[in-house]
């Protein structure tokens, strides 16, 4: 069996143009442009292209994006101070604050500083507890990505059996809670589970959440499952030339390709998903700050 390969990219691009439809129409009938405002605290190099294409995609989708690039050494209370302007600022329906924050910085108190309205990264405490008692949340971007993959792939997922490997509270906790609230049977999975393998040979939905690089092989998927990789993992590849560098997954592409009935490749899998994700919580937001009909 070869998988079908699930592909993030395309999708990610309708997410994106069903995103500016509605912000053309928020526009037309009601004078509202959907603003984003991403606050970046220091340079780390990572979290500096996610800020960067996360401000051009918002731009692209037609909303406005209002970047706050803050020193490394930025005080607990400054940022504070800002998260609080954004939250009073009438332009502003959706503010992520990304993670991860220098070491002095309390990421829980700056996150639970947010107007949970505006938390379009789904991390206020307030949203992960509406999600977690199915109430209407603003859902984590990459676990909503990963989820509306799922159901485009299978249509329903009641009674499927999951298993997500990682419990991180912003990618693995999420995607199981999700995963429940379809009626999936879920299993979460993390590094003192014992015999992993056979874990994840009941699954048939795997969510590898983990970020070790192809930790996931082929012999451990149960024929016809659907792989969902998560994992982002940058590792050396020599075939390519002297300090040259490819991306893999949490999972073993070849070989699970060949077990799976379908995967999402690294690059181009879930990836894109998440921006696209964060943009469609964006215009959410704002359709619930104006109590105005939210998008489906
Ligand atoms: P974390 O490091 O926060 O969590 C990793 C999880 O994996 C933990 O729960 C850990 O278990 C578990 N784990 C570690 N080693 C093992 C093992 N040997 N066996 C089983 N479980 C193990 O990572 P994140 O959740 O933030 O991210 C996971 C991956 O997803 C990373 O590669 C990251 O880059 C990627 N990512 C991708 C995004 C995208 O947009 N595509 C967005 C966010 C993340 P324990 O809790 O016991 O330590």
């Amino acid at each position: 069996m070869t998988a079908q390969i699930i592909d993030g990219k395309a999708f990610a691009a309708r997410v994106r143009a069903d995103v500016a439809v509605h912000v053309t129409r928020l526009k037309a009938d009601h004078g509202i442009t959907p603003g984003l405002a991403v606050v970046l605290v220091g340079e780390d190099p990572a979290s500096q292209v996610y800020v960067r294409s996360k401000g051009k995609q918002t731009v692209e989708a037609g909303m406005n994006s209002y970047e706050h690039k803050l020193s490394a050494d930025t005080s607990q209370s400054d940022l504070l101070t800002l998260i609080d302007q954004l939250n009073t600022d009438p332009a502003v329906h959706g503010i992520l604050v990304q993670l991860p924050l220098p070491g002095h910085l309390n990421e829980d108190l700056v996150i639970n500083a947010i107007d949970p309205v505006k938390d379009v990264d789904g991390f206020h405490i307030s949203n992960v507890g509406l999600l977690g008692t199915g109430q209407k949340a603003m859902v984590p971007c990459t676990p909503l990505g990963c989820l509306m993959m799922l159901r485009d792939h299978h249509g329903s997922l009641s009674g499927m059996d999951a298993v997500v490997i990682g419990r991180s509270n912003i990618v693995g906790k999420p995607m199981a809670q999700l995963l429940l609230g379809d009626s999936c049977t879920v299993t979460i999975a993390h590094s003192r589970t014992k015999n992993l393998a056979d874990v994840v040979r009941l699954a048939d939905i795997v969510v590898a959440a983990v970020g070790r690089p192809e930790m996931v092989p082929g012999d451990w998927i149960k024929p016809g499952a659907t792989v969902i990789d998560v994992g982002i993992n940058r590792v050396d590849a020599p075939e390519k030339g002297a300090d040259k560098t490819r991306l893999v997954g949490d999972c073993h592409f070849a070989s699970c390709t060949e077990v799976a009935g379908a995967i999402t490749p690294v690059p181009g899998g879930v990836g894109p998903m998440t921006i696209a994700c964060l943009l469609a919580n964006t215009v959410t937001a704002c359709c619930r700050a104006n109590g105005l009909p939210e998008p489906e």
